[in-house]
């Protein structure tokens, strides 16, 4: 099992990330869950992180057993903003998981995706059994 993280914030501009530390955060991820990598787009469903995105998900379509975790706006608005680029890509939808990351600070951002992560790999297990 793989999982990949992406985050977003917003461009830098909206106060809902004022407290994270974007520097800091994707070091802080991967040094505490187990996860392929995680990186920063400031804006995942602009024109180039729309570019960065179909290119993830084309390649981790390929692997039955990759994860992409989202932590960037509301996770209705994400699945709206990402529907197209999923299904255009041939991305299992069940594989992307949206994570509200806004109105917190990093330790706040690492146990909202750390619950997620752990989710995944829980269910991931039972599968498996
Ligand atoms: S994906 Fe969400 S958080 Fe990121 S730029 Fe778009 S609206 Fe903002």
């Amino acid at each position: 099992m793989k999982i990949k993280i992406l985050l977003c914030n917003c461009k830098g501009l909206c106060q809902s990330f004022k407290d994270s530390d974007f520097n800091t955060l994707p070091f802080q991820l991967e040094s505490e869950l187990d996860v392929h990598y995680a990186v920063l787009h400031p804006q995942l469903c602009g024109q180039g992180g729309n570019e960065a995105l179909a290119d993830i998900f084309r390649e981790s379509a390929k692997d039955p057993e990759t994860f992409i975790v989202s932590g960037a706006c509301a996770p209705e608005a994400q699945e709206k903003l990402f529907q197209k680029l999923i299904r255009k890509t041939g991305f299992d939808p069940k594989r992307f998981v949206a994570v509200d990351i806004r109105s917190t600070n990093n330790d706040g951002i690492l146990a909202r995706i750390k619950e997620k992560v752990e989710a995944l790999v829980r269910e991931h297990e039972a599968a498996l059994a």
